[in-house]
């Protein structure tokens, strides 16, 4: 596979159905970002590629699942992904051109959509679909519902032990804390 950039005028106004399946597009960036995330179960994405006016609309779907560490207690957490998406690129402006500066109201998201070195526009439908990947993220992934996290005084992982420490921080309470757990056993 070489280069993940196709020429625009390739794609009829009809667009055209790109099925990304190759880890690569997402293995890649999650090393280069050195991101904590395992692919659980093979990803994939669907992208249509409609060609408009002013940019290009992708269209398409999401699939698969990962692990990200738990925020709490740093176990796997599987996020199971399966979302669509419905995203507008504007084109970028040509620096050639001053009308085409003038009408670019947004700004044009260069990994997914470029100027072709060898003229008109190339688009990347791999970087998109990374892009929507990473949005699918949760940002406080959770093994469970219900995690009761790590214990910050030794550590212990509460979703499996119980310890004997203090909760938090209240120092003062931690020796009658300590006795009352002691009692118990
Ligand atoms: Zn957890
Ligand atoms: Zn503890």
């Amino acid at each position: 596979m070489g280069t993940d950039w196709l020429p625009l005028q390739s794609f009829s106004p009809e667009g055209r159905l790109i099925v990304l399946e190759n880890q690569r597009v997402w293995e890649a960036p999650i090393a280069k970002f050195g991101i904590l995330c395992r692919v659980a179960r093979p990803l994939r994405a669907t992208v249509r590629v409609l060609p408009q006016e002013q940019g290009v609309l992708f269209r398409g779907r999401l699939s698969g699942a990962v692990f990200l560490p738990c925020v709490l207690c740093a176990e796997d957490s599987l996020v199971l992904l399966d979302e669509r998406f419905d995203c507008f690129e504007p084109l970028p402006a040509d620096p050639q051109s001053r009308r085409g500066r003038t009408r670019c109201l947004e700004e044009a998201d260069e990994a997914v959509i470029r100027l072709s070195p060898h003229g008109g526009y190339e688009v990347n439908p791999a970087a998109l679909a990374w892009e929507e990947f990473s949005l699918a993220l949760p940002p406080h992934p959770l093994c469970r519902e219900d995690c009761k996290g790590l214990c910050p005084v030794c550590g212990a992982n509460r979703n499996r032990e119980t310890c004997v420490c203090a909760r938090g921080d209240g120092a003062t309470f931690a020796p009658l804390l300590r006795l009352t757990a002691a009692k118990k056993i």
